[in-house]
């Protein structure tokens, strides 16, 4: 889903787009601003964007992201209506190394204004970069994953990243824990009537 011209979040979309303000953009296929619904009261943030999504200038549409959508399925979550989702950096990496200290701070800007525009109660940190970067660099993803962080009012929980479930299965069934305290506080706070089969 595509933020209604003229809008806020369009306008960001389109500084994003041409954004040049650090080094990602010259290997750059695409920058990758994010999608899902800009009412969403569930905001997602990945790390960075990889090889498919730069080919395709789309967030998380490559294993992982077909993980996360399983996962969202499972909730009773979709990507168009429950949720947005982008990354802490925008511009792909090369090699799809871990954004530098500097390049998440030039880039991170934006994302501070999506989550202000967007305005979700719920912000999932996928992994321990976007844990790193949006709560501190002591916080380590083992011992935070799970647990609900508050940040400038908003309810956070960083959970491992769907890459890390891909390499180590055994982080499934925590990570499943994880997203059902997701969906019980979603119904506590947001839809009390929220559906899901599984949770
Ligand atoms: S990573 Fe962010 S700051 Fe760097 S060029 Fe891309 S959009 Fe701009």
């Amino acid at each position: 889903m595509i933020a209604e011209p003229g809008s806020p979040l369009a306008s960001l979309r389109e500084e994003v787009l041409g954004c040049t303000k650090c080094d990602l953009c010259k290997s750059r296929r695409h920058a990758i601003f994010g999608e899902g619904n800009p009412a969403a009261r569930i905001m997602i943030i990945g790390e960075a964007p990889g090889y498919d999504e730069d080919v395709q200038g789309r967030p998380f549409v490559g294993k992982s992201g077909q993980l996360l959508d399983k996962i969202l399925a499972a909730c009773g979550f979709t990507r168009t209506q429950h949720v947005f989702i982008s990354n802490i950096v925008k511009c792909r990496p090369p090699g799809n190394r871990t954004p530098s200290l500097k390049e998440a701070e030039v880039c991170m800007p934006y994302l501070k204004r999506q989550i202000e525009i967007i305005n979700p109660e719920f912000l999932v940190l996928l992994g321990a970069t976007a844990l790193r970067y949006m709560v501190g660099e002591k916080y380590k993803i083992t011992a935070m994953r799970g647990t609900w962080i508050d940040i400038e009012g908003r309810k956070a929980m960083p959970v491992y990243h769907p890459a890390a479930l891909l390499r180590n299965p055994a982080l499934k069934r925590p990570t499943w824990e994880d997203f059902k305290a997701l969906v019980w506080k979603y119904r506590e706070i947001v839809n009390p009537q929220h559906h899901s089969e599984h949770v």
